[in-house]
């Protein structure tokens, strides 16, 4: 069976890495079974949701190397639960309820003080035609419940209904529809909440598979008791463990933690992020993925655990720096070009100081030393400045090439009989400005020698 997923963000904010991991889960699951990924955004919320954030959320996808086979948007797509409703309604499955929040409260506190479950009582279903005109007439207007299944013949007499999967994540799973209200499927203003859409949606879209957060388990019970009201087979599940930070909070895309543009602008690279969001609370072991074809061969749904997947943001640094110091030129050439670091001494370049960077950009520094030197004033100890100096006067002439810095410091070593630390660490200062770096071997015919003289101090 071919697979087709959905990741469905609600634009009202960008996605932060733990939707990154939601919507990689559903990708490299595709990727590994030949199947389709579809971008569909939740935004019924017209209030919150917002177009920027969608385009913002499908760039952020295609930096991290999603790329949807359709984007649809649920704002579009009204029709379609207009006419689920129709059919709920027609079966008599939707039913008008006029409570408002503090009517339902007080019922609420009455059943708990009753030892019953906090449910819903159906109370609206006892109205009578004449008793809905009336509240009609006051103004009420009605939202709508979806009827669960939960009940032989008298609904006011619910009994234990178990709905049970194999959760692709967390193994079988069993929800009791007689422990659940009656959703909320249409507010009073009309507006609709999550569940009909997104049910209606998957049925439509011929979704395979829906891999999601586990903060959406429960909804899953009445989610299937729906897709069967529907006249559809529910697709199979998957929720998978949520990120949290180290000191145990969720993330929010409202309040921008972590997004993926954030990260993006710290230099932190796609992969990186990638391996992290998809690795972290698995018995995998994370490292740095180059790929998400790589990702995807490492990656096993079923491996996620059940606690939260506890993440500490330092180590995308240290994924990076793994990341970059094997990334081939041609890879990170145009982004080097961007950075201004271009011409025929970029490949070179790039292999003497890819060792040395956590961050691509960090590359600019150390081209901006190469060509000139090192920023501020010199730092040689008064000991070493003879030292510098006379050695300067030992650069042999050019051509340059891999052997030169070599053949210099050997003679340097001769004629001063310095050697190690006492040779090498007053050198690298006055080419660099730094007490470490790249190798100096292929930084020197980098620099040629009239730019290094230049630095005699
Ligand atoms: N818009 C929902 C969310 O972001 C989607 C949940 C789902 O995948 O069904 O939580």
């Amino acid at each position: 069976m071919t697979a087709t997923v959905r990741f469905a963000p609600s634009p009202t904010g960008r996605i932060h890495i733990g939707n990154a991991r939601t919507a990689l889960f559903n990708w490299l699951f595709a990727q590994q079974r030949g199947g389709r990924f579809i971008l569909r955004f939740d935004d019924t919320d017209l209030a919150r949701s917002r177009r920027e954030y969608a385009d913002g959320i499908e760039r952020d996808l295609g930096w991290l190397g999603i790329r949807p086979d359709a984007v649809h948007r649920q704002s579009e797509r009204f029709a379609v639960y207009d006419a689920a409703v129709a059919k709920l309604k027609a079966a008599g499955l939707l039913y008008a309820c006029y409570e408002t929040a503090e009517e339902l409260e007080l019922r609420r506190k009455v059943r708990l003080s009753r030892k019953l479950p906090p449910v819903y009582g159906r109370e609206a279903l006892r109205l009578t035609d004449a008793e809905r005109g009336a509240l009609e007439a006051q103004g009420r207007k009605p939202h709508w419940r979806f009827l669960l299944p939960n009940f032989e013949a008298d609904p006011f007499a619910p009994r234990r209904t178990e709905v049970t999967w194999d959760d692709l994540c967390r193994g079988p799973q069993t929800v009791d529809l007689a422990s659940l209200s009656d959703p909320v499927l249409v507010r009073e203003d009309g507006t609709y909440l999550y569940t009909l859409p997104s049910v209606a949606d998957d049925v439509e879209m011929g979704i395979s598979h829906v891999i999601r957060g586990d903060d959406h388990v429960t909804n899953t019970g009445a989610q299937i008791a729906l897709f069967r009201a529907l006249g559809a087979e529910p697709p199979a599940f998957g929720h998978h463990n949520l990120l949290t930070t180290s000191t145990g909070e969720g993330l929010s895309k409202r309040t921008g933690a972590l997004s993926i543009e954030g990260l993006r602008e710290d230099g932190i690279e796609a992969m990186s992020v990638a391996s992290l969001a998809v690795l972290i609370g698995s018995s995998e072991a994370v490292t740095a993925a180059r790929s998400l074809d790589e990702l995807a061969a490492r990656f096993d749904i079923a491996a996620a655990s059940r606690g939260a997947a506890k993440f500490n943001p330092a180590e995308l640094p240290v994924l990076n720096r793994a990341l970059l110091r094997e990334a081939p030129f041609d890879e990170v050439a145009e982004r080097l070009a961007a950075l201004g670091i271009s011409g025929p001494k970029a490949e070179p370049f790039w292999l003497a100081v890819r060792d040395n960077v956590s961050r691509l950009s960090e590359a600019v520094g150390w081209w901006a030393i190469v060509a000139n030197g090192a920023p501020g004033p010199q730092r040689i100890a008064e000991a070493d400045r003879d030292f510098v100096r006379e050695a300067f006067d030992l650069l042999p002439a050019e051509p340059w090439d891999a052997a030169t810095f070599k053949a210099w410091t050997e003679a340097v070593k001769r004629a001063s009989g310095r050697s190690g630390k006492q040779l090498f660490g007053p050198l690298r200062l006055a080419l660099t400005g730094h007490d470490h770096g790249p190798a100096l071997a292929e930084l020197l015919p980098l620099m040629g020698r009239e730019s290094v003289l230049a630095r005699r101090p």
